[in-house]
């Protein structure tokens, strides 16, 4: 291991970053999108009900199915949920929150905030904040911005709201804190490689390229993922949205995945929370080290 170069770069601390007897750790999160990413594109599309049902399908069957695989195998998960989708579906999301998962926002209608202004941007994060407190009463730590895109104040904004944590990066394989004016907030790195919209999505003229990943090798691809980032000890973060891999083959797939990574035995599967927290504390105990990791011990790879 010789990498110690983060977003900042420099001598980090080398300190313990996941909990005793773990090397790496893997969040699964899931946005669950819905209608919403669909009406934030182009309103017209509201019209189209059969591409309105393709959408849905997401928090009506496949939620419940992810769901019913997550409990099975004892693992939570995070699930950012645009404050439409739990308007529209308030059952499904209460569901997230009585399966004892964590749910964070992902903008109201997952508004893109690129070109927008200030006001638009606190209006689209209090829009959300209000939607989930209504439905599921849970006021959310973390934040992912739609399409992964986000602007140069919507990190201020997170500390202002009280998050902390984003999940709208690329530039790191670890948790990282960064040092606002309004405080710190931690950034979990996000992959695109890791995102199953890129895998399953398709709908003529709309998205995909008709192009439709055999599920076992999706799982095998982020397997592969999976075992680099641990030998780095690392952090993977794995992006789904139930309306893609909730299909049966798919969770099918992503149950072989969760399997293999539970068998390894030294990965830390856990909500995007705790692995904030994690990095928190991380940096409690090595003050200005702003990207810490753990000493990994060389070992024979696994397959
Ligand atoms: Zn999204």
């Amino acid at each position: 291991m010789n990498s110690d170069s983060g977003p900042r770069g420099g001598d980090a601390a080398r300190v313990t970053l996941w909990p005793e007897g773990f090397r790496a750790a893997v969040a699964l999160t899931f946005d669950v999108d819905a209608e919403s990413v669909m009406l934030a594109s182009d309103p017209s599309l509201a019209q189209r009900t059969s591409l309105m049902s393709h959408q849905r399908y997401g928090p009506q069957t496949g939620l419940p199915r992810i769901l019913r695989l997550l409990a099975e195998h004892g693992i939570r998960a995070t699930f950012f949920v645009p404050g439409y989708t739990a308007e529209q579906h308030p059952g499904p999301i209460q569901a997230i929150r009585d399966a004892g998962h964590e749910i964070g926002h992902h903008g109201y209608l997952h508004e893109l905030l690129t070109g927008t202004d200030e006001a638009t941007e606190r209006e689209y994060l209090e829009r959300g904040l209000q939607a989930l407190d209504q439905v599921t009463g849970v006021r959310p730590i973390g934040y992912r911005a739609p399409w992964w895109e986000t602007t140069d104040r919507t990190l201020g904004l997170l500390v202002e709201y009280g998050f902390r944590f984003d999940s709208s990066m690329f530039d790191a394989d670890l948790p990282y804190v960064r040092e606002l004016p309004g405080g710190p907030i931690t950034e979990i790195p996000v992959s695109w490689a890791l995102d199953d919209w890129e895998k399953y999505a398709f709908w003529p003229g709309v998205t995909g390229t008709g192009t439709i990943e055999r599920p076992s090798l999706v799982a095998e691809h982020w397997w592969e993922e999976v075992l680099a980032y641990a030998e780095e000890g690392a952090c993977c973060v794995i992006t789904m949205h139930p309306f893609l891999s909730g299909r049966p083959a798919r969770a099918r797939a992503l149950g072989w995945l969760v399997e293999k990574i539970s068998q390894h035995g030294e990965i830390w599967l856990a909500p995007m929370c705790e692995i904030a927290d994690r990095a928190m504390a991380a940096r409690a105990a090595a003050p200005g080290a702003n990207y810490v990791k753990m000493p990994v011990q060389p070992k024979g790879s696994k397959s």
